[in-house]
């Protein structure tokens, strides 16, 4: 940590404080093997460090920060609402124009619950769809992360996958029992679950786009079997859109891919970088939340008016014409930078990617689900990973992440990230 003396001292200070110096595991950096370093602010592409650093930065507070950090119309729309009050306790007129917003770009939400995370959002959704359908069992995919709630901790991407945890202590096991795990991408084995538990399933929940075990596109024909599938069996169809809402398209991964599920989790984007999750869809099912049904759910800070206008300043200028495609190239040209440099150095990589998520596996297989995702060689990425951040790039510490674009970024941000990567390649042996 010689390059980072004031990151090191503070994580030397949180360590006592905070159980591993971090309030979220992936933020310590264990899987890359160095220690975590401390931010002083964000500016569009870039974060500095508290050593003084820039980096161009591809994680975007995980998903979030889509405008860039510190965008001047989600601030303004932060301060400008600060100035009257930061919490109520009441109704007030922004969480009717986010949820409107929200149906707006995806009118399959036709009713919307405003919580404050996308783990309470996932949570809150699945209570839903086993109230409304009276059956307790849910079915997940290996490698699929849906927050941390009890239950859906088993066989998990994100933190759990990078610290090879398969599940949690402090998980009953009755609990777990009601979560049975697919395999992204193979529609027999969600058929098989179907089969060995009839009339008890009472729901199946996906990343449409898978990005906690690194990104995974669904292959053609997935999601419309896993539609088709719910469909005739009685369950409900839960498209966890926590990233993939307003990132893949403005529709999300329902609108690219042209599948309607019957509920749907958001969080991230919707906030604009303050703490917001939101669970919808059809209203016949959404009218079973209390008040209006017997569905319990409630929260303090739901709907916070901060997060409201940051959420909705981020939405308006994502409805701008032009915004996804811009998007898309950058992703593209990004990839294709990375492909280009990999490909002369004669590497065995696997790039995937949508629109602007992509992930770069050390794997020369094709990645189409958690057992292929982890053939990866993560010491590898670990190396990778050091020189990026050694060398200005900020870049997801793990191997099991999606790497983030956003509108701010520049052509020449994305040329000097190619640059780096190559430099980055040339040292890492695999
Ligand atoms: N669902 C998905 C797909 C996620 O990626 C995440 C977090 O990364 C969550 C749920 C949980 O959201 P939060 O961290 O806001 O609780």
């Amino acid at each position: 940590m010689e390059r980072y003396p004031k990151s090191a001292e503070l994580f030397a200070a949180a360590q006592r404080v905070l159980p591993g110096g971090v309030n979220s595991p992936v933020r310590a950096f264990k899987a890359v093997g160095g220690q975590p370093l401390f931010i002083e602010r964000g500016e569009g592409a870039y974060l500095h460090d508290v050593d003084g650093h820039r980096f161009i930065d591809f994680v975007g507070s995980w998903g979030p920060m889509i405008l860039g950090h510190a965008s001047p119309a989600v601030i303004k729309a932060i301060v400008e609402t600060a100035g009257k009050g930061t919490s109520f306790g009441a109704p007030s007129r922004l969480e009717t124009e986010l949820a409107e917003a929200i149906n707006n770009a995806m009118p399959h939400l036709e009713m919307v619950r405003l919580v404050s995370s996308g783990t309470e959002a996932v949570m809150s959704a699945l209570r839903l769809a086993r109230a409304f359908t009276g059956r307790d069992k849910i079915i997940k995919f290996e490698g699929g992360y849906h927050g941390h709630s009890d239950g859906l901790l088993s066989k998990s991407g994100s933190g759990l996958a990078t610290l090879g945890i398969p599940e949690s202590p402090g998980v009953p096991a009755s609990f777990a029992a009601e979560t049975l795990t697919g395999v992204y991408n193979d529609l027999s084995s969600v058929e098989t679950l179907f089969e060995q538990f009839p009339g008890q399933i009472a729901a199946v929940i996906l990343e449409p786009v898978a990005a906690n075990m690194g990104v995974i596109p669904p292959q053609p024909g997935f999601l419309e079997g896993l539609r088709q599938l719910t469909c005739e069996r009685g369950a409900l169809l839960v498209f966890d859109e926590v990233i993939s809402g307003f990132r893949v398209a403005q529709g999300g991964a329902a609108a690219r891919y042209g599948v309607t599920p019957d509920l749907t989790t958001l969080g991230k984007i919707i906030g604009g970088g303050l703490p917001v999750g939101a669970y919808g869809g059809r209203a016949d099912i959404m009218r079973h939340v209390a008040p209006s049904g017997p569905v319990y759910q409630a929260g303090t800070l739901s709907g916070n008016p901060l997060a409201m206008a940051a959420g909705l300043a981020t939405l308006a200028a994502l409805a701008a014409p032009g915004v996804y495609q811009a998007l898309e190239d950058k992703g593209r040209m990004l990839a294709d930078g990375i492909l280009t440099v990999t490909g002369k150095l004669g590497l065995p990589v696997t790039l995937n990617r949508v629109g602007s998520l992509m992930t770069l596996f050390f794997t020369g297989d094709e990645v189409t689900n958690y057992t292929s995702a982890s053939r990866s060689d993560t010491g590898c990425f670990g190396v990778f990973h050091r020189a990026l951040l050694d060398n200005g790039i900020y870049w997801p510490p793990s191997q099991f992440e999606a790497a983030f674009l956003s509108t701010a970024h520049s052509e020449a941000d994305i040329i000097e990230t190619i640059r780096v990567i190559g430099l980055a390649l040339n040292k890492t042996e695999i």
